[in-house]
């Protein structure tokens, strides 16, 4: 899971200010800062994002555009309901966890030991 130690849902505790390549200043949870990273530098749109906090998966929602380039990657989407009560596409499991060695693991190419 997460770093997270105590976080709420919906609160900003443990977040960093990120600037996205759009130039937008965006609150991402630190767990999964360097993984947003990382997806932006391929070029992957992130709509919303969370680290789940330690108490559900960590997700991520992309831009329709980069929804078939993100599971090329391996990512898989995760079962979230939109306000039509319809199974949206666009949101994925992230990747951020550390090993047994407790190394940050968020890149697709990387597997555990
Ligand atoms: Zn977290």
């Amino acid at each position: 899971m997460c770093d997270c130690v105590n976080v709420g849902f919906g609160t900003y505790d443990n977040v960093v200010t990120l600037i996205t390549p759009e130039g937008k200043s965006v609150d991402i949870d630190r767990c999964i800062a360097e993984e947003i990273k990382y997806l932006w530098s391929l070029g992957i749109e992130t709509m919303a994002s969370c680290c789940g906090h330690n108490k559900i998966k960590g997700s991520v929602i992309v831009a329709k555009k980069d929804i078939e380039f993100i599971k090329k990657l391996g990512y898989k989407t995760l079962p979230l309901k939109d306000s039509n009560g319809r199974y949206r596409d666009d949101n994925f499991e992230t990747k951020t966890h550390r090993n047994k060695e407790g190394k940050l693991i968020y890149r697709w190419y990387e597997k555990d030991d």
